[in-house]
Formats: structure tokens, C-alpha cells, sequence
């Protein structure tokens, strides 16, 4: 049995950054993933500045194909607007090894199945022990669903189902196009233009509403594969999208439970206003392993809650309408 202080199962963007910040506070733990890294994650790739602050990382240190967006177009209902941004767009392919890389992280290569607790200590598949268990799963953590997800039945109401494409374009829109509020969908959509010609286009909206009004995710992805390929933003692509599903933050989301905590996508924890989950990811799995250090609580207060500030874009949006 390989003994540890905190095991943290899934080394995506929360469990790196735990287990970076871990290393930092020179703290004992194993970073366990059930995939080789690099691995793919379906994800649209839209980074804040939010993020590279909370990696103390300049953007342009960054090695790996990064975008940077001075603006985003915003289609609502029939009405384009410009919004002025400073925002980003990754790879997750690139960006979650780079993360690892740059936190100097070696992930052990094992899928977790088993979860015992002894009274003092939890053991995983027989084979780990450990103090503190750190779930960093994702959507289907093992850890959340072993220790929380039965007894949270809101869960449904906060579920984004999300569908995207990601593929090489001799890419001739570089601008980001968000649609909102078109065509019935509880969520929206977006064409985001990465470096290296690549583009990722996807809609995402809550699940629950859909089932309610008998809207399909799948109709809605093909009004925006149709549109794009009509706007000749996208043309002639033979489409491969691909589907996930994660849940936005609840009003008091489930941290800790005893010595077991959960982080990013485990804990649900994407932003309300846009479903960002990779900033919350890594400034949850950073508050983990203070939390784990100092033996306080972790508290939900260290995670954004939203995106932007909701009275600059609407001052923004208004300015235009006026105009
Ligand atoms: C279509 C779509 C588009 C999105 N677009 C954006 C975006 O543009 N910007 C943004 O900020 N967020 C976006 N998100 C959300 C974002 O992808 C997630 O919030 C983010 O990946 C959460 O990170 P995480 O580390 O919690 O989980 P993950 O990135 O899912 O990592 C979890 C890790 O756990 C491992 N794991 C799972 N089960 C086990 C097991 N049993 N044993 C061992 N390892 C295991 C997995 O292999 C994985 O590597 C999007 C989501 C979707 C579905």
C-alpha cells in the first residue's frame, strides 16, 4: 500500500493546480489520472485573464498556441454588438500538459473504481492511502459521486449539456462570435478562432430547461453548423462534434465534506454567467491545498462566481443601442 498525506484523483486543470500548489507548500501527495497526458477534454478553450493572475503566469510565457481577443461579437436575439474584451483561447490539449509541465507534475497512471474509508483514512482500490482525499474528476468524478452526488438532488437544474467541434481551418473570421438567446436555446453558442488555424465551434445550454420545452441540443447544433457554413465563416467541413456535459455553480456549492474535498468540474463549480469551468478549476484546486495546509476550511469564497462584470458589459451593450 503506497501511503500519502493527499491523494487527488484527475490531474486535469484543478487537480494540477492543487497539486502545484501543493509541491509549492512542500506538502505530501500523489496526483493520480486515469489518461496519459497530453489528453484531449472537450472544451471550448476560452481562458480569462482571471486565469493566467491566478498562475502568476505572464500570457505571453505561455508556450503553446494562444489567441488573445480584443473583442467579442455578440449576436442577442437579432441585434450584433461589439464587445471590447481582453480574453484568451487555448488548447486543451496543449494546455493541460502544459500545466502539468509547469507546475513540475508527473501524474500516475491509474483509474480509480474503489473508495473505502477506515475512520481515519481513505483507501483507493487497495492499493493508496491517504489522510485527505482531493476529487478532481471532472463531471463523473468518482470521488463526488461516492460522497456527495446522491444526496444533491438539484444537480439536474444546473447541468449544461454542451456539444463542439474542434478541427484545422484556413481559418478567415478571426473575430469570437457569441450567439445568445436565438432560436430557443437556454445557453448559447460560439465560433472561437484559435491559433495555428484552428477553430472550435459548440452550444451549450441547461439541460433541464430543454427537456422541459422539448428543445434537442442536437437541432440547435445543426441551425449553428448551417449558419456558419451560410455566413461562410465555416465552409465544406465535414463536421465531428463531440458531447459533454459539467454543471454550473450552485448557490452553496459542496466543498468538503470532512477530509475529502472537491474541486472544478467534481465540486461544479463553472462560472454562472458563461459556464467558465477552467479558471474555477484551477483557483478551487489552489484554495484545496491551502485549505489542506493551513487545516482550514475550504471555503466556497475563493472561487469566482462569474465571468465579467455584469454592469460593464451592460453599459457597454446599452452605449450601443443607443448609438
Ligand atoms: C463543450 C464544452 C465547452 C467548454 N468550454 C469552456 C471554455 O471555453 N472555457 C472554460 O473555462 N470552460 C469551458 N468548459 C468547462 C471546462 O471544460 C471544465 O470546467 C474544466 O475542464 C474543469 O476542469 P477539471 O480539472 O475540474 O476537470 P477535467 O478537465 O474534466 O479533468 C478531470 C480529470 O479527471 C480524470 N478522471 C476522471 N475519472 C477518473 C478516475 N476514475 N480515475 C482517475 N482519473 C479520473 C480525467 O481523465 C480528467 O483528466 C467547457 C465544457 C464543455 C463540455
Amino acid at each position: 500500500m503506497t501511503e500519502t498525506e493527499t491523494l487527488i484523483i484527475g490531474a486535469g486543470p484543478a487537480g494540477a493546480a492543487c497539486a502545484g500548489e501543493l509541491k509549492k507548500q512542500q506538502r505530501d501527495f500523489i496526483l493520480l489520472d486515469k489518461q496519459s497526458f497530453p489528453r484531449n477534454k472537450v472544451c471550448a478553450g476560452w481562458v480569462t485573464p482571471a486565469v493566467f493572475k491566478a498562475l502568476s503566469l505572464d500570457p505571453k510565457d505561455y508556450p503553446y498556441g494562444l489567441r488573445e481577443f480584443h473583442e467579442f461579437i455578440i449576436h442577442l436575439k437579432k441585434r450584433d454588438y461589439s464587445l471590447k474584451v481582453k480574453q484568451y483561447a487555448i488548447r486543451r490539449i496543449e494546455f493541460d500538459r502544459f500545466l502539468l509541465e509547469y507546475f513540475g507534475l508527473e501524474p500516475v497512471l491509474h483509474e480509480v473504481k474503489k473508495i473505502e474509508y477506515s475512520g481515519e483514512s481513505f483507501i483507493v482500490d487497495g492499493t493508496f492511502r491517504a489522510r485527505y482525499l482531493v476529487g478532481a474528476g471532472g463531471s463523473y468524478c468518482p470521488v463526488a459521486k461516492y460522497f456527495i452526488r446522491e444526496d444533491t438532488g438539484t444537480d439536474r437544474h444546473r447541468t449544461v449539456v454542451a456539444v463542439e467541434d474542434e478541427f484545422s481551418y484556413p481559418i478567415e473570421e478571426d473575430h469570437c462570435h457569441l450567439w445568445f438567446q436565438q432560436e430557443g436555446l437556454p445557453g448559447y453558442a460560439w465560433y472561437v478562432p484559435k491559433a495555428g488555424n484552428i477553430v472550435n465551434a459548440g452550444i451549450g445550454g441547461y439541460a433541464e430547461t430543454m427537456k422541459k420545452t422539448g428543445e434537442n441540443i442536437n437541432d440547435k447544433w445543426k441551425w449553428l453548423t448551417a449558419k456558419l457554413e451560410r455566413q461562410g465563416m465555416v465552409k465544406g467541413h465535414v463536421w465531428h462534434e463531440m458531447g459533454y456535459t459539467y454543471r454550473v455553480r450552485a448557490k452553496h456549492p459542496v466543498l468538503q465534506k470532512g477530509n475529502v474535498i472537491f474541486i472544478g468540474d467534481a465540486a461544479g463549480l463553472a462560472t454562472r454567467d458563461m459556464g467558465e469551468g477552467i479558471g474555477p478549476a484551477i483557483e478551487s484546486g489552489m484554495a484545496a491545498a491551502q485549505a489542506i495546509a493551513t487545516g482550514k476550511r475550504l471555503s466556497a469564497h475563493s472561487v469566482r462566481k462569474n465571468s465579467f462584470s455584469h454592469l460593464k458589459v451592460l453599459q457597454q451593450l446599452l452605449w450601443q443601442r443607443i448609438l
